[in-house]
């Protein structure tokens, strides 16, 4: 007895050794820069999430995955025993993305008429452009294979796979037609709340209503998600912004570009086409007017959240963004996947004259900035959909680019992108900014994305639980695949 205790707290010892010296699994080892178990990032100017000014010369000191002191780099206090020390003079320390808008799939390539309406699981190329991109916590918001999206999040959280941490969401509730073959219909309010509860009982922690439920379902689904203390957004059409925030959802996605409740000849209950309305909502819809702002009131009165997804609706606005910006991203793109979008996006330039687009991106940011002022609570998410050319993680940061144009400040585009999105979850005090106790889920930036907000785009290295992955290594490791894997 007494040696078999001896040879095991041998074993242990000598795991306890090998563990010291590697915190990280082989399967996100080739991306790993940083994985001191006790470091200090020096020199730093942080932009801590939560809206306040930034602060020079700071010192993060990192422990055993958490954030364990901020302070002024110029007290020289001294180092944690064992710490390992990067000066970091010149660069940004910004707290991970909370995206929320992070699908895992992209339009297939191949669309066309006569062909079904697919979309490919990126299960290799989401996760990681995600992480490059400096998203370090992901609510997929819809799935069209929650299988793959749960398993994703069972090896990423072993450290398997590369990728941020995923609170999935499960199948979209949708009615009659649905998005595509790959989704149910509901059937029914009994059918919504069945669908609900199994995809709970599967895994799923969140929640998202499409463009065909009927309120009966919505309500029914609303209902089933919070008897389990879970969330529920929507992308919705047949029920309006007002009348979703009475049922009760917790969320909006896309802003008032998607809300029909202002459409002229508009039927409760029915998703007209979104020709009609958004011409209309062009033409005529006030921001500022009464009707926009009792919808903007209620929002905030019954606490229902927006999710911006601007750089998915600035897409399809005319030759925008600047097609270099789009380069940057072709690389990780497969050769098909490029040219689907090259070819759409021409297409858009060439009807540039008469395109509502430009006015109505132009009022959806004008909403989400009195969204804002009237008290709501603004998140942000990538949104890899539409006809293509926003990716994972390079959404995410044209967001932010884009919540500046709308008038935000830096600051406040950050602090919507990070913290906004961790309140939102409940997850407030362990993710979203940089503080003590918090998770060390940070972003290094080469620049200073206060003067120049383009410089979030700059990520050398992004920290999730204390881990510094390389942005360049993971966004290699898929080239030319997204569209395929
Ligand atoms: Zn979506």
């Amino acid at each position: 007895m007494v040696r078999a205790g001896a040879v095991l707290s041998c074993v242990w010892l000598l795991m306890a050794a090998a563990n010291a010296g590697a915190q990280v699994k082989d399967g996100v080892k080739p991306f790993v820069k940083e994985d001191a178990p006790v470091l200090v990032l020096n020199h730093v100017r942080v932009i801590d999430g939560t809206g306040a000014t930034p602060m020079e010369d700071q010192r993060i000191d990192i422990e055993n995955g958490k954030i364990a002191r901020v302070q002024s780099a110029k007290l020289r206090n001294a180092y944690p025993p064992n710490a390992k020390v990067l000066d970091l003079t010149g660069k940004t320390v910004m707290p991970g993305l909370v995206g929320m808008h992070e699908h895992l799939f992209y339009p297939t390539p191949g669309d066309g008429p006569g062909r079904q309406n697919m979309y490919g699981e990126m299960a290799d190329s989401a996760p990681r452009l995600y992480l490059a991109g400096g998203v370090t916590t992901a609510r997929t918001t819809g799935s069209v294979e929650p299988y793959t999206d749960l398993a994703l999040k069972a090896a990423i959280d072993g450290d398997e796979a590369p990728g941020p941490k995923l609170l999935v969401t499960g199948p979209y509730l949708e009615g009659t037609p649905s998005l595509g073959p790959q989704l149910h219909s509901l059937t029914g309010p009994e059918d919504a709340a069945r669908t609900v509860d199994y995809w709970a009982e599967e895994g799923v922690t969140n929640y998202k209503a499409y463009m065909h439920i009927t309120p009966e379902e919505l309500k029914a689904a609303i209902d089933a998600a919070h008897k389990r203390g879970l969330k529920i957004t929507g992308h919705l059409c047949s029920v309006g912004f007002t009348k979703a925030a009475e049922l009760g959802i917790d969320d909006l996605e896309h802003g008032l570009v998607v809300d029909t409740e202002f459409a002229p000849d508009r039927k409760e209950g029915v998703c007209p086409s979104q020709r009609g309305p958004m011409t209309a909502m062009a033409k005529s819809l006030d921001v500022d007017g009464p009707q926009v702002q009792a919808m903007v009131h209620t929002l905030v009165e019954h606490h229902v959240a927006v999710t911006s997804t601007l750089a998915i609706f600035e897409s399809f606005t005319p030759n925008r963004p600047p097609l270099e910006r789009e380069q940057g991203a072709k690389n990780e793109m497969a050769a098909e996947a490029w040219s689907d979008f090259a070819t759409t996006r021409a297409e858009i330039a060439e009807r540039g004259e008469s395109s509502i687009w430009p006015v109505l991106l132009k009022k959806e940011m004008q909403f989400e900035r009195s969204f804002v002022k009237a008290g709501g609570l603004l998140l942000a998410g990538c949104d890899p959909t539409g006809y293509g050319g926003i990716l994972p993680g390079f959404g995410d940061q044209r967001g932010m680019e884009l919540l500046v144009e709308a008038g935000f400040t830096p600051v406040e585009a950050i602090h919507i992108a990070t913290q906004n999105g961790a309140t939102y979850l409940g997850q407030q005090d362990h993710i979203g900014s940089v503080a003590e106790g918090r998770a060390a889920d940070l972003v290094v930036l080469d620049g200073n994305p206060v003067a120049k907000i383009e410089d979030v785009e700059k990520a050398e290295m992004v920290f999730k639980d204390g881990v510094g992955y390389d942005p360049a290594k993971l966004r290699a490791s898929v080239a030319g695949m997204v569209g395929i894997r």
